[in-house]
């Protein structure tokens, strides 16, 4: 596993900590950046019915295609060894985000060398969602990793203390938009300053898929977009 060794920015938004990190991801046949990755507790997705205490969102642009998003979505269990590497990594920077607002730089990087061993075995499942009301994109592909990660209990702990709860509540719906993920993309291509309203466009849908494991894979190459990324929005879970 060669990551490089390149510092990436650890901030809290006030709805989310996310890191801003800089990666490319091929699905499909499509390549896409990875921008930032950011938390969800409890896990916004089910799967067979069953939540998980934190979720993280890789969220994805279209390297061709700007309009083309992807969320690699990660459900994550409690253990009582440790977290895997994409949390060990950040954990230790945890109280430097404590508050909404606040950033701080891992100079060190994050390992997603375990993010990576998952996506090369896990099930994934697939669904897709159009957004119909500008500025949002016009499609967002949801790549749910079936297979949790770890979150170690003080970890985990430390984590939700600062997340608090975020999920949206579970729709009747697939493929709905999460205002996240939305409100991350449009500060990307649009100016910061978009009324945080125009985030909210539902999505039509939608259809869940069996994707083969081997489809997916990710590249990490961290530490250089937080130039690119501009999430000053204000957005309400
Ligand atoms: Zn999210």
């Amino acid at each position: 596993m060669d990551i490089p060794d390149a510092g990436v920015v650890f901030e809290n938004l006030g709805t989310t900590i996310e890191v801003v990190v800089n990666g490319t991801t091929s699905f499909a046949g499509t390549n896409y950046r990875l921008v930032q990755f950011h938390m969800h507790t409890p896990s916004e997705h089910h799967v067979n019915d069953e939540y998980f205490p934190l979720e993280v969102h890789m969220v994805h642009q279209g390297i061709d295609d700007e309009s083309r998003l992807a969320v690699i979505a990660l459900m994550f269990e409690v253990s009582s060894g440790d977290s895997s590497s994409i949390i060990s990594s950040l954990s230790s920077s945890l109280p430097a985000v404590a508050e909404p607002g606040s950033s701080t730089e891992i100079s060190s990087g994050i390992d997603f060398s375990d993010v990576i061993s998952t996506l090369a075995t896990s099930d994934i499942q697939q669904y897709s969602g159009s957004l119909t009301t500008p500025p949002c994109a016009e499609g967002v592909t949801f790549l749910i990793v079936k297979e949790p990660l770890a979150v170690s209990v003080a970890d985990f702990n430390a984590i939700k203390k600062i997340v608090k709860f975020n999920s949206r509540f579970i729709q009747n719906t697939l493929g709905e938009a999460n205002m996240l993920d939305v409100g991350a993309v449009s500060g990307l291509n649009f100016n910061s300053s978009a009324p945080a309203q125009n985030a909210s466009a539902p999505a039509e849908n939608s259809t869940v898929t069996s994707v083969h494991e081997a489809t997916v894979e990710l590249t990490a190459d961290v530490g250089h977009a937080h130039a690119e990324v501009c999430l000053s929005l204000s957005l309400s879970p």
